[in-house]
């Protein structure tokens, strides 16, 4: 059977798989609070699962190596109740520019980063300019919403505001992932409806600027949405939105980046 674990390899089986013209899958997390109902792993959990499925499935056409997930990353300060790792961010910027840098030295060309954790994104982006110039790779920095943002559209049952952190949209992936969810601890207080002409607090929602939500909404559970509308058969269709789309992305990168 085909290895597809970066770890199960020995050095010498990994200095001949770079000659093969690899993809490599770096899951970039993290773990924080996700209200009374979700476990503090939930980015991670997604990110990993999608990365394993998305990996399996590549590594029938193409020599694929799944690293393991970077679970500790950038969070607001807002956010530090109970549960929350933060990397600061000039730390968290270093810290996966010399993952990659690693992965450079070693003549990895490929490299695709599936990033669960919408807050630390502006400092992957640095990380991977970092890399371009110095190294020559260039990394594709992903991320799972925006490869289901219509087919999320299309199914969802919360309204505007109902899934920017620990809402319908993450709580519904827990529970397809077979996680046991405890929904009588799910509420619907945070639900945010806050939209103006230039932005929408909902991380599907249309933007014209950045604010962080945290800076004008005070969670009283950690949750910034609403979970009492997910369900696990919208988390089954938008995980296998996914991960067919992260499938023809990343054959895609792989055939287009040449150098
Ligand atoms: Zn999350």
């Amino acid at each position: 059977m085909t290895k597809i674990n970066l770890m199960d390899y020995t050095w010498p089986e990994l200095k001949e798989a770079v000659k093969k013209n690899p993809l490599v899958i770096l899951p970039v997390a993290q773990v924080e609070e996700h209200g009374p109902h979700l476990p503090v792993g939930c980015d991670t959990f997604i990110g990993a699962s999608i990365a394993k499925q998305v990996s399996c499935e590549l590594s029938k056409t193409i020599t694929t190596l799944l690293m393991p997930s970077v679970w500790a990353g950038y969070s607001p300060k807002k956010m530090m109740e109970w549960g929350t790792m933060r990397v600061r961010t000039r730390v968290f910027i270093d810290y996966i520019h010399d993952i990659l840098a690693s992965l450079c030295e070693m003549e990895f060309k490929k490299i695709v980063i599936i990033d669960s954790h919408g807050q630390h994104r502006g400092m992957l982006d640095v990380a991977v300019k970092e890399i371009a110039d110095e190294y020559n790779v260039y990394c594709a920095l992903t991320n799972p919403l925006s490869l289901c943002s219509e087919k999320y559209a299309e199914i969802r049952k919360s309204k505007s505001g109902g899934s920017t952190h620990a809402g319908e949209f993450e709580t519904s992936l827990l529970i397809a992932l077979g996680h046991k969810i405890d929904m009588k601890k799910a509420t619907d207080i945070d639900t945010l409806k806050f939209k103006t002409k230039y932005f929408e607090a909902d991380a599907f929602g249309a933007k014209k600027y950045y604010i962080s939500t945290w800076g004008f909404h005070d969670s009283k559970e950690g949750i910034l949405g609403d979970p009492c509308k997910a369900s696990g058969a919208t988390g089954k269709l938008i995980l296998e939105e996914i991960v067919k789309n992260y499938v023809e992305l990343c054959k895609e990168y792989h055939k287009i980046v040449t150098f």
